[in-house]
């Protein structure tokens, strides 16, 4: 045992007791010189002798004080709850105690040096545990206290907390270290356990947010020192918002952990999916060779996620958009790279649903173009910049006004923003309901306030999104306000673009038929630019159609002969394979006009701007014309001073009112 036989000639130099003795061997060999050596009557070697004598029972004594500290070490050390030890920083000389040993599993001490405990420290560890050693050696912390993994006997590792301290000598040197050790794997398993479930999402088992904000600072740190590219693609399920409302959370649920493990089962090394929260889904694939690479992943995902979906008696058609950002093309802070994904996503969604598409610095301007106007609408109707236009219908034969239609206008901040900018962000935002709200609150308060005045208006068409046929309280609420300003449902006509099929369940179906049923009419706006398919038109509970306005501005003008023409549509579910815009549409618009007609329903034509236009539509039998060339959207008193004032003027050749 050479570590504590060295520890004993240290102890003896160094222990107190030693050096009481040596004034009293010097007097004694002093005066043993002076008496007897002058007389000579005592041999020199007899003091010297003496001397040896007693200092062996000196070092006898300090033999006996080692031995007596050394045993209440050892008692401590065993008596200890944790296992101690005690180093030599300068000869690397390490002594542990029993328990130490003991809970690593091993009967015989075999660790005598630094070397074969850092053996033993785990790989990852020894670094971090050198160094904060060395740390405290230099006197850079109070105490050291380093947790680190320890490989017991039976090969497996175990973690520790040691503390210790290191004894100086006077130049600040360290000389001895000693301290404690403690096993704790127990708390550090517990913690791991906690630490990993606070970076896991319970349903699907993915990492989350958490986990994704951490891990990504880090892998873009890597991508950037390393100049290699990685790519960050937003995925976010489409329309499933209307799954959970419709079908319920826990069938949503299930969805979700479907989808996540179908994009689990196709990730690769480098690839890590996460679930941050919600129907949202966030790939980062490492290491990508080009942003091609990226699109491809993407569309591959999407692919996965298009497959049908069996989830208990339902099979459902997942659609989603997919954004994505590069690093260090488009960033390497976290957030921003998570921004501009999320914005690449955003514009898929918008463009079109299942799409895929790759973050632009375009795309990132009309974003806050968009949030600029997100954020004004919000205090739109509160600040009174929200008002109301009023648009003539005229009917064709016999000439005249058969109705008009309601448009909404915001100017913000001196500017006039068309609805067509600002109404898809209250769609999608959701403030459309409440926007829905006051027009029609508005448009009821002028109905009331001008059918004082012309008891024969004629009828006005309001438009309607889809998004406030959610729930089943429009029809209530119109009814209502009808009542409370004393206006039949013959005054008004709902218009509803085809969007509204788009919606859960077919139930607005039947919330049209509802409104019917109260005696309101209802038209299908913007004709022709959706999905309808004769199919529908015959099922839904429509009474006009209104051709959409990129139709009418396609008509051939009378002078240009040589464009061709299309054959008559058999039907109008081929409409959709025509390309509108660059052909003449007459044949098409006669042939709405034929099916509509069959189908019993009145058409009006929407932004005739042209004689020409209109003299088309008047030849083949369109019902009502609306546009520019016969009357522009009006405010409220030039409405009333050059639409509704003639008409009570010439109230014999008006048109009956819709009302009766
Ligand atoms: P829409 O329902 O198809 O309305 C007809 C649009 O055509 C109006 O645009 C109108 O001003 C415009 N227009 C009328 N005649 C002509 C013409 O001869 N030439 C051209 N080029 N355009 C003409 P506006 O007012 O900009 O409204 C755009 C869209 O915004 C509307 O299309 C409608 O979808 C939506 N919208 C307007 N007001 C409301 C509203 O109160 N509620 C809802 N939900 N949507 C509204
Ligand atoms: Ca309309
Ligand atoms: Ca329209």
């Amino acid at each position: 045992m050479h570590a504590s036989f060295s520890l004993f000639w240290r102890k003896l130099f160094s222990l107190s007791a030693f050096w009481p003795l040596l004034p009293l061997f010097m007097a004694l060999s002093l005066s043993g010189w002076g008496v007897w050596g002058q007389d000579h009557t005592v041999p020199l070697q007899a003091s010297v002798f003496f001397l040896l004598f007693i200092g062996m029972i000196g070092v006898y004594f300090c033999f006996l004080r080692f031995r007596r500290i050394q045993n209440i070490q050892d008692l401590a050390m065993r008596g200890a709850h944790d296992g101690m030890f005690e180093w030599n920083p300068r000869s690397k000389e390490l002594r542990v105690g029993p328990r130490l040993l003991g809970f690593l599993g091993y009967s015989e001490n075999f660790i005598f040096d630094t070397h074969t405990w850092l053996d033993l420290v785990h790989s990852e560890d020894r670094e971090r545990y050198n160094h904060m050693v060395a740390q405290h050696l230099k006197g850079e912390t109070d105490v050291f206290y380093c947790e680190y993994r320890v490989r017991a006997r039976d090969g497996d590792y175990l973690w520790i907390a040691a503390r210790g301290l290191a004894k100086r000598n006077r130049h600040g040197d360290s000389t001895l270290m000693v301290g404690s050790v403690s096993e704790i794997t127990e708390r550090k398993n517990r913690e791991n356990f906690m630490f990993q479930q606070a970076r896991e999402d319970p349903l699907t088992g993915l990492p989350n947010r958490l986990a994704l904000l951490e891990n990504l600072q880090r892998n873009s740190d890597e991508a950037y020192q390393a100049q290699s590219l990685m790519a960050v693609l937003f995925i976010d399920l489409d329309r499933f918002k209307d799954i959970n409302d419709t079908k319920g959370h826990s069938i949503g649920d299930k969805l979700l952990v479907q989808i996540g493990q179908r994009m689990r089962d196709t990730q690769e090394a480098g690839q890590t999916l996460y679930r941050p929260g919600g129907d949202e889904f966030i790939l980062v694939a490492q290491n990508i060779p080009d942003p091609e690479y990226a699109i491809a992943l993407a569309e591959r995902l999407l692919q996965k996620i298009n497959e049908p979906i069996a989830v208990d008696d339902f099979i459902f058609f997942m659609k989603a958009s997919i954004g994505i950002a590069l690093c260090p093309d488009h960033g390497t802070d976290v957030d921003l790279l998570l921004g501009n994904a999320d914005t690449a996503m955003y514009v898929a969604k918008a463009e079109s649903a299942n799409k895929t598409r790759l973050f632009t610095n375009a795309m990132a301007k009309r974003l806050a173009a968009r949030y600029e106007i997100e954020d004004g609408l919000r205090h739109a109707i509160e600040r009174q910049e929200l008002s109301l236009v009023y648009q003539p219908k005229y009917r064709l034969h016999p000439y005249g006004v058969a109705g008009f239609e309601v448009l909404l206008r915001w100017h913000h901040q001196g500017r006039f923003i068309p609805p067509d900018r600002f109404v898809p962000i209250a769609e999608e935002t959701g403030m459309i309901v409440e926007i829905g709200r006051w027009v029609l609150e508005e448009t009821f308060k002028q109905l009331s306030d001008w059918k004082k005045t012309y008891p024969k208006l004629p009828r006005c068409a309001i438009n309607i999104s889809s998004r406030q046929f959610l729930g089943q309280f429009l029809l209530h609420h119109v009814l209502s306000c009808l009542k409370r300003y004393q206006l039949s449902p013959k005054a008004i006509e709902i218009e509803v673009t085809e969007s509204i099929l788009m919606q859960s369940e077919g139930e607005p179906i039947s919330q049209l038929r509802s409104f019917q049923d109260a005696g309101i009419s209802t038209a299908l706006d913007d004709f022709g630019v959706g999905y309808s398919s004769l199919a529908y038109l015959q099922q839904l509970p429509i009474d006009t159609l209104k051709i959409d306005s990129s139709f009418i501005a396609s008509l051939k003008p009378f002078e240009d002969k040589s464009a061709t023409n299309y054959r008559p549509s058999a039907s109008l579910s081929d409409l959709e394979m025509l390309p509108v815009k660059a052909v003449h549409t007459d044949e098409i618009v006669k042939a709405i006009l034929t099916i509509a007609h069959s189908l019993g329903l009145y058409v009006v034509a929407e932004g005739v701007e042209t004689v020409s236009q209109k003299k088309f539509l008047s030849d083949h039998g369109c019902d009502l014309i609306q546009g520019n060339l016969v009357g522009m959207p009006l405010e409220a008193t030039l409405f009333e001073q050059t639409i509704l004032h003639p008409l009570k003027a010439r109230d014999k050749s008006m048109v009956p009112s819709s009302d009766g």
